[in-house]
């Protein structure tokens, strides 16, 4: 496999050198040139397989030669120990849910997978390095739970004190061992400000800092993975399927692109965003303008104003978009609207929605996989079209149980993944917004 950055001023690398490096020199998107074909057979062979076995066989053909069989086999099973439920709606709709994983969130999918290959590189050329991320929730959940205990990788996760909750929080604090929270008494911005400040100091090169957000192609490639599963699962109904994700930084919406590319018959992919609609507006008007702020809404982590994986999809349809959002090169806007629908969800059809599948279908959803469904109903409205679809649950309703509750006066059971932190002792440092004090904090806890 070989990667190209998305602003085309970087020579093409490997999978593991875009996967170590996360960001390309250009400050561009590592993609795929090319990515191998799924057959109907071969995806047909996937119908009675268990998902590690099918994240198997795709990623051997995906990184062919750059992990060895064995390893990578190992890798899927320990990787993916959890179930991926596919619950019926109506006749022509489906809930995957994304929510199994140990922190209950689909981030799970990609921060374990990019783990273990990470460590494998490492241990292979007995290299280590640390991970720095700025979270304001799931995100450092995800990291910090998929590298813990891995042995030549340390994360360090910066969290605003005020903005995470007391949960979020825990999922980080009491893991311990390679894993380091530190409360940063600011905002989310602060905390990603110092991250990037970190990551652009000379004086920090020889500490091996290295990043695990969306911006890394090793968390793309393996959500493209579930996309392939579920149409695999449902082959016996359609020749085409439709794909609704609830989007923020759309990088669950770019593993959705991928798999198209592989070869699953995806009719329409639609991104279902909340009150921040900068794409849904860029599809309509071909005009793209960030939000700045981004909106608070009810589906928090999706509170995104300018998506970091857009340059991507731009990519994808032939255009150039830099990392601020400039558009030096159009893509086939035509082309765009044929195979992407994007559609905007307020709040107030967020709660509609909880309290309406609930109350029609006895399933309970939070506010990212109300939106998604929401996205799907105003597809269907405008176009009619009621190919059998899926919609994506991206995280368990127990994460979100104030607003299950309003809308349907069920309190959602805490799964046991959640439960086990809750009496667990936490451990964190403390610092303030100022980058010098952070630095010198690396320095000592690095060199
Ligand atoms: C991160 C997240 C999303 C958004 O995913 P993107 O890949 O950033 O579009 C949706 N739902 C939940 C619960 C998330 O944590």
């Amino acid at each position: 496999m070989k990667l190209y950055s998305t602003n085309l001023n970087t020579p093409e690398v490997s999978f593991q050198e875009a996967l170590i490096t996360g960001l390309a020199p250009d400050r561009g998107l590592y993609m795929p040139k090319s990515l191998p074909g799924f057959s109907k057979e071969e995806i047909d062979s996937f119908k009675d397989a268990p998902y590690p076995e099918i994240a198997y066989r795709v990623l051997s053909k995906v990184l062919e030669g750059e992990v060895d069989d064995e390893s990578l086999k190992a890798i899927t099973y320990d990787a993916y120990d959890y179930d991926v439920p596919l619950e019926q709606v109506d006749e022509q709709t489906y809930i995957m849910r994304l929510d199994r994983g140990p922190t209950a969130s689909f981030k799970d999918f990609a921060a374990r997978m990019m783990a273990r290959l990470m460590q494998y590189y490492l241990s292979k050329e007995n290299r280590s390095l640390t991970i720095l991320t700025a979270t304001s929730g799931d995100t450092g959940s995800a990291v910090a739970d998929a590298f813990y205990g891995l042995d030549n990788i340390k994360v360090i996760v910066l969290f605003p004190t005020d903005e995470v909750s007391d949960r979020q929080r825990k999922q980080m604090t009491t893991l311990g061992k390679n894993i380091t929270a530190i409360s940063i008494d600011g905002k989310f911005d602060d905390c990603q400000a110092m991250v990037k400040q970190a990551f652009a100091d000379e004086d920090l090169k020889h500490l091996n800092l290295s990043s695990a957000n969306s911006i890394n192609i090793g968390r793309l490639v393996p959500q493209s993975i579930y996309y392939i599963y579920a149409y695999a699962k449902l082959r016996d109904y359609p020749e085409e399927i439709i794909y609704s994700i609830p989007s923020g930084n759309f990088g669950n919406m770019m593993g959705c692109v991928l798999a198209r590319t592989m070869g699953v018959p995806i009719k329409k992919i639609i991104a279902s965003v909340n009150e921040n609609n900068e794409v849904p507006t860029f599809l309509t008007t071909g005009k793209y303008d960030k939000i700045v702020p981004s909106k608070n809404c009810l589906s928090n982590a999706m509170n995104v104003g300018h998506p970091s994986n857009l340059a991507r999809l731009i990519a994808v349809y032939g255009g150039v978009m830099d990392e601020q959002g400039n558009i030096s090169k159009e893509p086939d806007m035509d082309k765009l609207r044929n195979d992407i629908y994007s559609s905007s969800v307020t709040d107030d059809e967020t709660k509609a929605t909880i309290k309406e599948i609930y109350e029609t279908y006895n399933i309970l959803i939070e506010p990212h996989g109300a939106v998604g469904i929401k996205g799907l109903l105003d597809f269907r409205a405008q176009s009619g079209d009621n190919t059998l679809a899926v919609t994506l649950e991206t995280a368990d309703p127990a994460k979100f149980p104030e607003h299950v509750k309003a809308q349907t006066g069920v309190e959602p059971e805490l799964p046991e993944s959640l439960k086990k932190v809750e009496s667990k002792d936490e451990f964190m440092d403390y610092l303030g917004t100022e980058y010098p004090a952070f630095k010198k904090y690396l320095q000592e806890k690095l060199e």
